[in-house]
């Protein structure tokens, strides 16, 4: 999607510090991070929101949950706790429009989310 931030930062376009990258998933910092841990986990494929996923898709949504695990692992909340988010449209907030989990961890999360 030539206007997508997301596909940019996956292709390369636009910057941004890299966690992890394979043919179908890129991860990276979140610019404006909510916990020590904050990290956005993308397919490099584009879809607009959960809304759209299809059957299509179910390898690589798996995938991302795996990387967002490795992650976690590597920056050691994977004991003390992290958390795997993805928000879709307005009422969950979501401002890009690529599908991404949010992997936060590093302090106490709260529950419900707000
Ligand atoms: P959401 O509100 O679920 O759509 O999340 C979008 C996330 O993208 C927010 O946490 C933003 O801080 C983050 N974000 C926006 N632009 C960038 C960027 N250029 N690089 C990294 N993260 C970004
Ligand atoms: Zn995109």
């Amino acid at each position: 999607m030539p206007d997508c931030l997301f596909c940019k930062i996956a292709d390369g376009t636009i910057p941004a510090t890299l966690v992890h990258q394979d043919d179908e998933v890129v991860a990276f910092e979140d610019l404006n991070p909510q916990a020590p841990l904050h990290v956005l986990v993308i397919p490099r494929r584009h879809v607009p929101t959960m809304n759209e996923l299809g059957a299509e898709h179910d390898q690589v949504m798996g995938r991302l949950y795996r990387v967002a695990a490795a992650i976690a692992g590597r920056r050691g909340v994977a004991a003390s706790g992290w958390r795997a988010v993805m928000n879709a449209n307005r009422d969950a907030g979501q401002t890009v429009f690529h599908v991404h989990l949010h992997v936060l961890g590093g302090r106490q999360l709260g529950w419900p989310p707000g």
